[in-house]
């Protein structure tokens, strides 16, 4: 039996003399390990399938223990990315929050990924932009705002806002707590931003005093906090 999935390749890992294990976060069924044979041959036909960030229509058929690619239709292998150092770590730090994710199948959160990369690859965005906003459409897809007007904790309207880190809420001056870590003006306004504009715009914005640095160090703060997990260091 086959089955056709959207998926782009995560990352993956070399077995034998020419395959390749590779991570494909599907539309379809999530997370999966599929195994792609004789892609590292110079005259593979699937050799451009199995490098990281490929996004596609892949053909899968049953395998003695994952799944076997049988083709791919290639729907933007996002090149750009390998040619310009800054991209290509901010992709892949997309990617890993992917990676270390639970398995299940999540459409709006595969519809977020694929529109990130593409801003990422071929808009002209500051650094920081792109990742900072999928960070935002990931947290809001797990249930977590940072814009609100109200103090999550005691109802009061907010001017000075916090995070509480502990359970990701934003409060006011009077219940914040020790982990509590204040949410600046400027970042506020970078996070009300970056969640307003579309990625097909994100390049055309500007986030005045380096909010978006700000606001990056807020979200990846929080990412951690939430997950347990690092943002991949090199980025
Ligand atoms: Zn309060």
């Amino acid at each position: 039996m086959s089955a056709k999935v959207k998926g782009i390749v995560l990352g993956g890992t070399n077995v034998k003399e020419k395959d390749r294990i590779v991570s494909l976060y599907t539309l379809e069924q999530g997370k999966i390990s599929v195994s792609m044979k004789g892609v590292r041959g110079d005259k593979a036909k699937m050799k451009f399938a199995k490098e990281v960030f490929c996004f596609g229509d892949f053909i899968i058929e049953e395998g003695k223990a994952i799944p076997v690619v049988t083709g791919v239709d290639i729907i933007d292998s996002f090149y750009g990315l390998a040619s310009d150092i800054d991209k290509y770590y901010e992709g892949c730090a997309i990617l890993d929050i992917i990676s270390k994710m639970g398995g299940e199948s999540n459409p709006p959160l595969f519809i977020e990924l694929v529109k990130a990369l593409r801003a990422l690859c071929y808009d002209n965005n500051k650094k920081y932009y792109v990742f900072s906003k999928f960070l935002i459409g990931y947290f809001n897809l797990m249930g977590y705002g940072f814009l609100t007007d109200k103090c999550s904790s005691c109802g009061a309207t907010l001017r000075l806002r916090y995070l509480n880190l502990q359970v990701g809420e934003i409060v006011c001056p009077a219940c914040r707590n020790d982990l509590s870590v204040q949410i600046s003006q400027a970042c506020y306004s970078a996070l009300r931003l970056l969640a307003a504009t579309d990625y097909e715009k994100l390049s055309t914005l500007h986030i005045e005093d380096d909010g978006e640095l700000a606001a990056c160090s807020v979200l990846t703060k929080n990412y951690e906090w939430r997950t347990g997990n690092k943002i991949l260091q090199t980025f």
